[in-house]
């Protein structure tokens, strides 16, 4: 089964071997995505920005942070306006 997040890394077949995803505690992710939704919680961003599955990967598989700091740049200009 290919996890939900990113559509490419497959989950392990024992589920508790996998992420739980931040999203809901309930869907079990790959641990790339699982690192990622760390991070994204980490600088704040949370997970509520990106529908699944993420668009943000680049071939190679790696997440796209650059896009990611943008956001977050976008996150504190709103913050800055409110
Ligand atoms: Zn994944």
């Amino acid at each position: 089964m290919k996890c939900p997040r990113c559509q490419i890394e497959d989950l392990i077949e024992v589920q508790a071997m996998n992420a739980l995803s931040r999203s809901d505690n309930l869907t079990y992710i790959c641990s790339p995505c699982g690192e990622d939704e760390a991070f994204l919680d980490f600088i704040k961003i949370g997970h509520v920005t990106e529908s699944w599955p993420i668009s943000r990967i680049r071939e190679n598989g790696h997440f796209d942070l650059r896009n990611i700091m943008q956001m977050r740049k976008l996150v504190e200009e709103f913050a800055d306006e409110v």
